[in-house]
């Protein structure tokens, strides 16, 4: 066969493979150019809000250098970079909401499709871009997590910055407010204080001086490159005023992220909690892997985590989830979805035709809380 006959073959089935519906994994192989994809980058709601100052915001910067030739998972850290520095996103790297005990811990994980490598820190402390840490450690080390006092070890060994104190005066501010209201005097027994905690966190979002959706909060960032090369990367402060060291979904592979370079790429935001027990990114990826559109593959783990959630305290009076959690997939051929338990957030796309904040679709009406 002639190269040019043989391209021709190719192109001819691959597009055949099309019409007919085959699952991403079949051309997975195939040049990015013949599978008719669509280079994307799609993101949680604030990859298109914060710009730090800067003139992108996340998924714009991430497709722009995407599109220029630079790698793929560098092009989406280098967005979620942004969201990291900027002091006015409360859920993420700088000026993140810290722990109960006031200090701003971390979660990152990245996974790299083509390189089928991944790295990930958790509860790290002092660095204000752990999705960077979490990448040396995809780099520079034969592991695929790092947490506490050894991932800012490693971090400072790497030569980043470990600053004292992550909190930027707002985030401080609100952690003395939380403080002053769920634990005046310091007598509450720990079941007591924990669930005073959260009620106050989320009545303080009520009025307005937290946003809900910070309560818990992240950003996912996954692309498609013009070459056909699939990542993701997670990076959060996690739950606000947390117990010291709990650690939510975020860096863990398969729950905050799952990446698989021939079919796609899932992340979540929301209650860690509910995503872990089902390690739902790692679900949705392997429901495309079996043929399904990012939407339907999305919604079934979100159907999964409905199933799941039976404890009272996390119910509303509807008998369902009283939380939200949200997905955001894309597959090799660049269709994608953000999907969420509930309406309202948004979520970020950018392609050829530029930024945009879409609304997630939702799989229950109503609000969580009601
Ligand atoms: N999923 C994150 C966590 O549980 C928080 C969030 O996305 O809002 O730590």
């Amino acid at each position: 066969m002639t190269t040019h006959s043989r391209r021709n073959f190719v192109r001819n089935n691959l597009l055949g493979g099309f019409a007919a519906g085959a699952a991403p994994a079949a051309f997975g192989q195939a040049p990015a150019v013949l599978r008719g994809l669509r280079p994307v980058v799609i993101a949680s709601g604030n990859g298109n809000h914060f710009k730090n100052g800067g003139s992108a915001t996340c998924v714009e910067q991430a497709f722009r250098m995407m599109t220029s030739g630079a790698d793929v998972l560098d092009a989406l850290i280098a967005g979620v970079n942004i969201v990291e520095l900027d002091p006015e996103d409360n859920s993420v790297g700088y000026g993140g909401l810290p722990n109960a005990d006031g200090i701003v811990q971390l979660d990152s994980c990245c996974m790299h499709g083509p390189k089928k490598r991944a790295g990930g820190v958790a509860a790290l402390e002092g660095v204000r871009t752990p999705s960077l840490v979490a990448k040396a450690v995809m780099e520079h080390t034969d592991h695929h997590l790092l947490v506490g006092a050894g991932a800012q070890a490693f971090a400072r060994n790497m030569g980043f910055t470990i600053e004292a104190d992550l909190n930027t005066p707002k985030s401080r501010q609100l952690w003395l407010e939380w403080k002053r209201r769920s634990d005046p005097q310091h007598y509450l027994d720990p079941d007591k204080r924990a669930a005073a905690g959260f009620k106050t966190g989320l009545a303080m979002a009520a009025e307005g001086l937290i946003d809900g959706e910070h309560l818990y909060g992240t950003i996912n960032c996954n692309g498609l490159s013009p070459k056909g090369e699939i990542a993701g990367v997670t990076t959060t402060s996690g739950l606000a005023w947390k117990i010291p060291g709990r650690v939510g979904d975020s860096p863990i592979l398969g729950a905050g992220l799952y990446v698989d370079g021939l079919v796609g790429a899932a992340g979540s935001t929301g209650r860690g909690e509910a995503n872990l027990y089902g390690l739902c990114s790692f679900l949705i990826v392997e429901n495309m892997r079996r043929g399904m559109h990012p939407k339907d593959a999305a919604l079934d783990a979100l159907k999964r985590i409905k199933a799941n959630t039976v404890e009272k305290r996390l119910l509303n009076r509807r008998g369902e989830p009283n939380f939200n959690v949200n997905f955001y997939a894309i597959n090799a051929r660049g269709d994608f979805a953000g999907v969420a338990l509930y309406g309202g957030p948004t979520y970020a796309v950018c392609t050829e035709n530029g930024p945009q904040s879409r609304p997630v679709e939702a799989l229950l009406s109503g609000e969580p809380g009601a």
